[in-house]
């Protein structure tokens, strides 16, 4: 089976990256990634968004999604979307500096609230916060770059062992089948 490289959380000119989708996309394809998840910010997009997302036709394998701000703890919840299946990562928790306690607080009310977590980011805009690779976190462990703009383009990914499809991928990053990568850190 294939190991694909891919980045589950970034962000474009629909929201406060400075890339349009297609830019973003090429930065990617570029860099030899085989999927993307587009996460714009709920609280800036509308239909415009999603039907901008539709008419794309990428290269690479694109996953539509959104950054949620879950208000009542101002905490980012990604939500990528499959073709069945969705994937909810609680967003760096470093930003927050939370400590593992307060994260695993998070994830019972985010859960409870109807948003089921699958995933937490061991990473803050691509660096690696370990204190989250944890295994008291009873979620699987994704490292995303966050891209906004250059350089974050490509610091941070997951290799996942699953067929080029959209579920398969979110089935597989379900079941830990992946491992995490990084770009060497910048003199
Ligand atoms: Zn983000």
């Amino acid at each position: 089976m294939a190991r694909l490289r891919g980045n589950l959380h970034a962000h474009t000119t629909f929201s406060d990256g400075v890339r349009s989708p297609e830019r973003l996309i090429a930065e990617y394809e570029t860099l030899g990634y085989d999927f993307l998840a587009i996460t714009d910010h709920d609280d800036w997009i509308g239909d415009q968004y999603w039907r901008a997302l539709a008419s794309l036709s990428p290269g690479l394998l694109l996953f539509h999604g959104v950054e949620l701000n879950y208000e009542p703890l101002s905490q980012h919840v990604g939500k990528v979307v499959g073709d069945h299946e969705t994937l909810y990562v609680l967003n760096h928790p470093a930003r927050y500096r939370l400590t593992v306690g307060e994260t695993l607080a998070r994830i019972e009310i985010i859960t409870r609230d109807g948003l089921p977590l699958d995933a937490v980011e061991v990473t803050d805009t691509g660096q690696y916060r370990p204190l989250y690779d944890s295994a008291a976190i009873p979620l699987v462990k994704i490292a995303t770059d966050d891209a906004h703009r250059p350089p974050h383009f490509g610091r941070a990914w997951i290799e996942v062992e699953a067929p080029r499809d959209r579920d398969a991928i979110i089935r597989a990053i379900r079941a830990g089948d992946f491992r995490l990568g990084f770009a060497p850190p910048m003199a």
